[in-house]
């Protein structure tokens, strides 16, 4: 029995026209700014999100460790919703290499953060006692939050507060082509009232390793430095980026189609008594989905998934994340949904 693996579209592998433009392509020393396949990626990822200048990094961690140190001072504070991803799994990085505190403000259960409670956790300056807010992070789509989008008007009315209190906005957009197929927007309208923001190559959009960082020219020039101390400059890292162009021509369209099939999951799903989902709620390609109490725990079911052939990840104590990517068919998402009724009606008759 083969798996059917929906932990995460980072078990995404190369395509082969990615890897035959790896074999191929035209490579220099990036520290000198002469890698041609690079300069291309990264003028061209500014360029889909309309900003001035990109960086490419080694992941998404990385680029939204280097806006954090970019925009910030130690002791100062950033803000971000609950659910952030930068917050729950980036092994307090920000804290421990940027020494800054983070603040956190709810996340609604699309991973929206609410403007006035933004306006309201940004410290007023002047006061001693007060760290300085450095910096707003969003997250689109949002992992925790079951892959939930912002629009660009949820992003202007966060992005509005922030300037108007002269503090920058960093989106974390690991899956921001997600975002920009579900609402059918161009990427750069998703990216207008933020002042830098990361996306992943190496999620669902399939190639091997690698983000790009991108914002205004002075911001990137500075990202430059932060990368390098941080050891992520990289030399000819240019056939890490040949995949990324090929990404960038070939993998943001058919996405439509992991989003298609996230809904089918969640419907199907919802229909496996125990298992509770609301298939309306799912945008894109992240499925949350709660287990009653009556079946055990998370660990429980997902062992009897394991035993099943279904790999799945990110346990809360009652919740568990399935993720659809390129390797996953429409027949897999059928064969994933009986062998979950198996995995529920095991635990059923063991209890
Ligand atoms: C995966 C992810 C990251 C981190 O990316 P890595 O390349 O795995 O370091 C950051 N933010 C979000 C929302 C993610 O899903």
């Amino acid at each position: 029995m083969t798996a059917i693996d929906l932990r995460s579209d980072t078990v995404t592998k190369p395509t082969d026209e990615m890897r035959s433009a790896m074999a191929t392509a035209e490579v220099g020393d990036d520290v000198f700014g002469e890698d041609p396949s690079i300069n291309e990626l990264q003028e061209r990822s500014a360029a889909l999100l309309g900003k001035e200048a990109g960086l490419l990094t080694s992941s998404g961690t990385m680029s939204n460790l280097i806006a954090t140190l970019a925009w910030s001072n130690h002791g100062d504070e950033i803000i971000m919703g609950t659910e952030a991803h930068m917050f729950w799994n980036e092994s307090a990085g920000q804290a421990a290499l940027g020494g800054v505190q983070t603040r956190l403000v709810p996340n609604d259960s699309q991973g929206r953060i609410n403007p006035d409670d933004v306006a309201a956790a940004i410290r007023p300056s002047g006061n001693l006692h007060f760290p300085r807010t450095s910096m707003i992070c969003l997250e689109n789509t949002h992992n925790r939050c079951s892959g939930g989008v912002l629009t660009p008007e949820d992003t202007k009315s966060v992005g509005d507060v922030a300037h108007a209190a002269g503090v920058p906005v960093h989106l974390d957009g690991a899956r921001i082509f997600n975002a920009s197929v579900a609402l059918e927007v161009p990427p750069a309208e998703l990216a207008r009232d933020v002042d830098d923001l990361s996306f992943c190559l190496s999620k669902s959009l399939s190639c091997p390793v690698g983000s790009v960082l991108v914002g205004s020219q002075d911001f990137i020039d500075n990202a430059k430095r932060w990368r390098k101390m941080l050891g992520g400059g990289m030399r000819q890292a240019g056939v890490l980026a040949a995949a990324g162009l090929v990404a960038l021509d070939t993998m943001i369209d058919r996405l439509a189609e992991d989003h298609q099939h996230a809904k089918r999951l969640a419907a199907g799903l919802a229909n496996i008594d125990g298992l509770t989902v609301d298939p309306e709620s799912i945008q894109t390609n992240i499925v949350f989905f709660e287990v009653d109490e009556d079946l055990g725990t998370a660990a429980d079911l997902i062992a009897a998934l394991n035993r099943n052939g279904v790999l799945v990840s990110y346990p809360g104590k009652q919740s568990i994340r399935m993720v659809t990517h390129r390797h996953i068919s429409p027949e897999d998402i059928e064969e994933a949904l009986s062998r979950t009724s198996a995995a529920v009606r095991e635990l059923r008759s063991a209890a």
